[in-house]
């Protein structure tokens, strides 16, 4: 049996913690290094939680619906 050393990748760095970045988040344009991506935008993991628990005659939930919109029109909008 011809086995491979293995644990020997020409990988210099190591991904784990260099990994992590901060990203402006679309919906508070606030800096945030935990969320999601929809249709290529930055949500953060607070926003996301806060449109999940929005109920939809709430105020709140209209303005999510306005920036999402807003975004897609950006990206579709020619
Ligand atoms: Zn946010």
């Amino acid at each position: 049996m011809n086995r491979l050393q293995s644990g020997k990748m020409s990988t210099p760095t190591p991904v784990s913690k260099a990994e992590v970045k901060e990203e402006v988040c679309i919906v508070c344009s606030q800096k945030k290094q935990t969320g999601l991506y929809i249709w290529g935008h930055f949500i953060c993991r607070q926003c996301e939680k806060e449109m999940v628990e929005t109920k939809v005659e709430d105020q709140k939930y209209k303005y999510f619906i306005e920036q999402m919109r807003k975004i897609w029109l950006q990206d579709h909008s020619r």
